[in-house]
């Protein structure tokens, strides 16, 4: 609403201003300028890793002041540890991840990375340090090998493949007729959201980022996709310092901590083991995980019976 809704008024406005004889163009582009709200600060230093320790310390966040979203979102991920959130939709973990990148900042508490706080850091050295891999990758119109590339735009033609070769996504792109000189995105060949999510893999390692933020694919993938995936983000993962929103039992399981998520606030945390014995919210998230998993096994025996 809010979207549509601005625009129309700030056309409206534009209109009444031109008819006035008014406006002059750098009052336009005033105008127009996204509302910045992330800058560097005056004097800002670049990020130092020297571990990849990732504090978030009583982190509060909304949107629209009139609704808080994030409420003292407290947890630290030690250097080269898993995390893994979980929750229902809506919860705030997508949030979350954006606030790591610092796309928006936080409304209250900080985030901190080996004790620096992200909003007095530059944010190019913040992105340079982390590894996003999103839900929903969308690829560049370009060949599949600039795609990749992107982590580390002066990787050399064997690096890249060596990468593409860890995110197991090296041997689909051979199979293409043009390899890895094959167009990709948008108005070129269109991947699926596995095949999309390994190019990003394979950029992340590429890019060898410290810390690593993966948000999961929510939808069921094929078993064989899955554990492709799955081994490619191990692979990624080891020794970095990961933040992994988590839809998979056999993520979830191997995580060092898994913090459960809901309605923007932590519900509880622990491991798969103790959380299993406590009986709550992450129980019941599981236990429903798997019964919608028996039920699509069984739909796919009966398709296969004929
Ligand atoms: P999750 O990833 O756990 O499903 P999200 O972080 O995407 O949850 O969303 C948390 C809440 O924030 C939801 O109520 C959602 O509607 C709201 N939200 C998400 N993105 C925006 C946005 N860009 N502007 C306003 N509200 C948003
Ligand atoms: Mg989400």
């Amino acid at each position: 609403l809010l979207q549509l809704y601005v625009p129309l008024n700030f056309m409206g406005m534009v209109y009444r201003e031109i008819k006035q004889g008014l406006i002059d163009i750098e009052t336009m582009f005033a105008l127009l300028e996204e509302p910045a709200e992330v800058k560097d600060k005056p004097g800002a230093k670049p990020l130092e890793v020297p571990e990849g320790k990732v504090t978030f310390d009583h982190v509060a966040f909304a949107y629209d002041p009139e609704r808080p979203i994030l409420k003292d979102l407290d947890f630290e991920v030690p250097a080269g540890k898993m995390i893994a959130i979980v929750g229902p939709s809506g919860a705030g973990k997508s949030t979350l991840s954006r606030l790591l990148f610092r796309f928006f900042d936080v409304t209250g508490g900080a985030i901190r990375i080996d004790g620096q706080n992200i909003a007095d850091v530059t944010q190019e050295s913040l992105r340079q340090a982390i590894g996003m891999v999103p839900q929903d990758t969308v690829l560049f119109n370009d060949t599949i090998e600039y795609n990749i590339r992107y982590g580390r735009p002066d990787a050399s033609e064997d690096d890249v493949r060596r990468a593409a070769k860890l995110a197991q996504i090296h041997d689909f792109i051979m199979a293409l007729p043009e390899g890895y000189d094959s167009m990709v995105g948008e108005r070129g060949l269109k991947l699926s959201g596995g095949e999309k999510q390994r190019v990003a893999i394979a950029r992340t390692i590429l890019k060898a980022p410290p810390i690593l933020m993966l948000d999961e694919a929510t939808s069921a993938l094929d078993s064989h996709t899955e554990k492709e995936i799955q081994d490619a983000l191990e692979r990624v993962s080891r020794n970095r310092t990961t933040l992994v929103i988590a839809h998979r039992l056999s993520t979830v399981v191997h995580a060092d901590e898994i913090i459960v998520m809901e309605q923007g606030r932590i519900v509880e945390r622990g491991t798969h083991m103790g959380l299993m014995k406590a009986r709550g919210l992450y129980h019941s998230l599981w236990t429903q995980q798997q019964k919608a998993d028996r039920e699509r096994e069984k739909l796919a025996e009966s398709d296969e019976g004929g």
